[in-house]
């Protein structure tokens, strides 16, 4: 699994994988949680805490996510076709880097309230609410990515984005 980066690819590459919406998978099958095992493992490896299946360049409905590693804490959330339900009308600016865009550090504005539906590691279906918590922001962020949205995207002033020009 190589991580997708603005720095690592050109704009066409980086476009190619990032700025699509991923295919929602159907049963989840072995070969599904052996995928989501790995994404996990790679994750905690580069000390992340959220990563989408998109990033590493496999175009499913797949993210994990663990706002508690940032705590020293285990408690990962494997999730398949995740949507948000509901959300409340509130904003706040959330502070957020993106492991496909390393340079950017920013606040982008996000929902204090969510639900989100989606298909867990047991193939059942499950829901998440969220007030106002690192999980919020961090679900909101995968599932944009799931959805080819990245985090400068919300941002009402564009930034560039530098490329890997190759050589
Ligand atoms: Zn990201």
């Amino acid at each position: 699994m190589r991580l997708i980066t603005n720095l690592k690819f050109s704009r066409e590459e980086f476009e190619a994988r990032l700025r699509f919406k991923t295919n929602p998978v159907g049963q989840i099958t072995p070969h599904l949680q052996h995928l989501a095992l790995d994404l996990l493992e790679m994750m905690y490896n580069i000390n992340a805490i959220g990563l989408a299946a998109n990033q590493v360049s496999l175009s499913m409905q797949l993210c994990v996510l663990d706002p508690a590693f940032l705590y020293n804490k285990k408690m990962p959330i494997v999730m398949f076709n995740p949507c948000i339900i509901e959300h409340g009308e509130e904003l706040y600016d959330s502070m957020e880097g993106c492991l496909s865009l390393p340079e950017f550090g920013l606040p982008i504005p996000r929902f204090r309230k969510i639900v989100v539906k989606y298909i867990g590691m047991d193939g059942l279906e499950h829901i998440i609410k969220d007030d106002n918590s690192l999980l919020s922001s961090c679900l909101q962020h995968e599932i944009d990515h799931l959805n080819g949205i990245l985090m400068l995207d919300r941002l009402t002033e564009k930034k560039e984005i530098p490329f890997n020009k190759g050589d």
